[in-house]
């Protein structure tokens, strides 16, 4: 089963903590989500998870594994970033396929695999277009069916949605949501929108400053802030 235990976690950078002892459980399959205003340490966590950046104390562990120490392509995690990282000179198909070049699959496999993934975004019909003719949310979808193809135990997005325009928005979050619960995949989504994070989540990690100030399901969160500061987070609305 792919939890995440996330134990007394900290990060430093040399003058600054990012955040100290940051205790987290993620359940298999939940829709997670890292909200708190910008420079809280949403990403820098994320990164951490992702093995982008070393941690200074503490452990993270995906299902059985101790990952903390792991190389970034040994953690079986796809990721999504704001800005759509795509290879300008490939086709839609050729980027999604490109993550599984070192897996060892013959041709045909691979093929299918993409064609699957590429139905599941909606993108079918466009896997021979290249990225500079589609629009910013269909980048976004194939940045996400490329990080899905490889079949990660852990699906983590930092702000996918925020450079999009609000009617695309709006869709891809729809979307995002029914392809994480068709999957059933254990997945932490990075934003600074509490809208986003209320009506995407299972459940959430207020941040501030480097601390988790309240984890809760969206509706208690909303509904019963522990904290001045969770009451006047939730309470505006961008
Ligand atoms: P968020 O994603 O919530 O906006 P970040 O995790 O990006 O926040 O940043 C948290 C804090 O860590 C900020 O004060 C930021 O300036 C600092 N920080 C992030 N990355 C680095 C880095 N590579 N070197 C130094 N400081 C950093
Ligand atoms: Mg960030």
């Amino acid at each position: 089963m792919n939890s995440v235990a996330i134990s007394h976690l900290t990060k430093r950078f040399t003058e600054k903590t990012v955040f100290s002892d940051i205790n987290l459980t993620i359940q298999d399959g939940e829709f997670f989500t890292l909200l708190g205003p910008s420079g809280c340490g949403k990403s820098t966590l994320l990164r951490c998870l992702a093995g982008l950046t070393q941690v200074d104390n503490g452990t993270i562990q995906l299902g059985e594994q101790d990952i903390t120490h792991l190389a970034p392509q040994k953690r079986d995690i796809g990721m999504v970033f704001q800005s759509y990282a795509l290879f300008p000179n490939l086709t839609v198909r050729e980027n999604v396929a490109f993550g599984l070049r070192i897996q060892k699959l013959d041709t045909k496999q691979i093929k299918q695999r993409v064609d699957d993934i590429l139905a599941l975004v909606e993108l079918g019909e466009f896997a021979e277009r290249y990225p500079h003719s589609l629009s910013g949310g269909q980048r976004q979808r194939v940045a996400l069916a490329r990080s899905l193809v490889v079949r990660p135990k852990m699906l983590l997005l930092d702000e996918p949605l925020s450079a999009l325009d609000a009617r695309i928005r709006k869709h891809l979050r729809q979307q995002i949501c029914a392809i994480q619960r068709e999957l059933k995949l254990t997945t932490v989504f990075v934003t600074h929108d509490q809208e986003e994070a209320l009506t995407m989540s299972d459940r959430i990690a207020l941040m501030n400053e480097g601390k988790i100030i309240q984890c809760d399901p969206p509706e208690k969160l909303y509904i019963e802030p522990s904290s001045d500061f969770t009451a006047r987070f939730m309470g505006q609305y961008n």
